[in-house]
């Protein structure tokens, strides 16, 4: 029943690999310790052995210090606040936060050990083709090692936590810039994927659905990671990843951020573990010869605070994984009769979109129009695979039921045959400035499209999919639109 390590002297990183691989399943209701001692479920990770780096008995709870109006450094900057009612740890069984203080402690939090849970093989590739990195992944740990899920076989940690997610194989397939571009004003998180590790599993910002620090509050397994119903993930960096120091003693690369800039792990120059203090708003730092990079720490936000370059729409797919495992409604409850029009019209509208960008790699030469096409099409066929998996899913589950009586909804920025004919016969230049003109009316169509929605359902929405969706594709479109108008500058001069 020890599943906690001594502090071991070497091969420190590998400590939690090391111990896991001789625990045994706690024997649940078997009369094992006290009502309420979690202890055979605390680990004891390397980094807090040394006297480096933050104080892991009294990290700084990031509760507070979650913004939504501009980055500072310790914070972490989010296109939008959490949802105070979506589901989450019971937060009057959690002992390892001291609430008065505003800290938690790291050595005195349970972990799902691992155990007889194998969702097979992890892949993760990483390939190079002009100015593109793509990153395949199925989103399982390629070293294997992940916890005992699901966490309900644990009911002393199920009753904290009542997270029934089952990790499962789900490929995804990520094209960020190989030379990412520092932006004078950086971008917020949202929630989901904002970054893939080197062992093949996506890293999501620090927060929770409700806003709060996922660290603090979620229980997450031995080896870092917990599911969002099927969707693994880590909110820190588990320390084994960060496994290959540089020559001077620098952490490795671990894994890239959306925007393309690589993370590395906790120890900066000479191999001294980092903090906030050491680092800008977004969490990282300049130094050769990498250039631009983010690091982790231990202390919130983990991994990043902000995108300093620009986030790439292909990370979508996860980024709609609910943090609240199957407790989330996908559609809320409330007219979701206006749901499932708009699902409909808006995969017609993505279609278009599709169409659109299939005209560009015959048309255009300028790699800056290539490249954003490539990029939008990634993100639309996501979004069209997830729109169509919900509407055959929700409708098969009984939950949106009978349409009735519905309004239409519009389908503002559609192109009209005439226009799509007109690109079709144009190329070069011509081509490039029409295409930009035509997707930026077509992206604040849908961008209208998604309010319009927002606004039917209400309040009650909050905190649904279908409201993080939209939240989500106001941002990226929105986003996308600020580039298109900068390159249609470029094009017309
Ligand atoms: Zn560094
Ligand atoms: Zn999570």
């Amino acid at each position: 029943m020890i599943k906690y390590c001594a502090n071991l002297l070497s091969a420190l990183l590998l400590v939690l690999t090391a111990c896991a691989s001789d625990v045994s399943q706690p024997d649940v209701g078997g009369g094992q310790g006290e009502p309420g001692d979690l202890s055979s479920y605390f680990i004891s990770p390397a980094l807090c052995a040394d006297e480096e780096g933050p104080e892991c008995a009294s990290l700084r709870l990031g509760d507070p210090h979650l913004t939504t109006t501009s980055p500072a450094r310790g914070k972490l900057f989010a296109c939008s606040g959490g949802n105070p009612n979506a589901p989450g740890s019971d937060q009057t069984r959690i002992t390892w936060i001291d609430w008065a203080a505003g800290t938690w402690n790291l050595l005195t939090k349970p972990f799902l050990p691992s155990g007889s849970f194998s969702p097979g093989e992890g892949v993760a590739r990483v390939s190079e083709s002009d100015d593109v990195r793509s990153v395949v992944i199925n989103n399982l740990p390629v070293d294997e090692k992940i916890g005992d899920w699901p966490m309900t076989k644990y009911p002393e940690l199920s009753a904290i936590d009542r997270n029934p997610g089952v990790p499962a194989a789900r490929s995804f397939t990520f094209n960020i810039p190989i030379e990412p571009v520092v932006n004078e004003t950086p971008f917020c998180t949202s929630l989901g994927a904002i970054g893939v590790t080197l062992n093949g599993v996506v890293l999501y910002n620090a927060v929770d659905a409700r806003g709060n620090d996922a660290v603090a509050h979620e229980i997450v397994d031995e080896f870092g990671g917990h599911p969002a119903m099927s969707d693994y993930h880590y909110h820190f960096l588990p320390e084994r990843l960060d496994s290959a120091p540089m020559a001077d003693g620098h952490s490795g690369l671990v894994g890239f951020i959306r925007d393309g800039f690589g993370l590395y792990g906790y120890d900066g120059s000479g191999g001294l573990e980092l903090t906030n203090a050491d680092l800008d708003e977004c969490h990282g730092h300049d130094h050769a010869p990498m250039g631009y990079h983010y690091h982790a720490t231990i202390e919130y936000p983990y991994t990043i605070g902000c995108f300093r370059g620009d986030p790439e729409p292909a990370f979508l797919a996860s980024t709609l994984a609910s943090e609240s495992g199957a407790d989330a409604d996908v559609v809320p409850e409330v007219d979701t009769q206006a749901v499932l029009p708009f699902l409909e019209r808006m995969i017609s509208h993505h279609l278009q979109a599709l169409e659109l960008t299939a005209l560009v790699p015959d048309r255009s030469d300028r790699v800056g129009v290539r490249q954003i096409a490539e990029r939008m099409r990634i993100a639309q066929a996501e979004e069209i695979r997830l729109m169509e998996y919900w509407l055959q899913n929700e409708i098969s589950s009984g939950v949106i039921g009978d349409s009735g009586e519905v309004e239409p909804v519009g389908m503002p920025g559609m192109l009209s045959p005439e226009r799509m004919q007109r690109l079709r016969g144009l190329e070069g230049r011509e081509f490039d400035r029409l295409f930009l003109r035509s997707m930026v009316e077509h992206h604040q169509g849908a961008v209208r499209m998604a309010g319009a929605l927002l606004q039917r359902v209400g309040p009650a929405a909050r905190g649904s999919s279908i409201d993080w969706f939209v939240l989500h594709l106001e941002a990226e479109q929105a986003f996308e639109v600020k580039r298109m108008l900068h390159m249609l500058d470029d094009v017309s001069s």
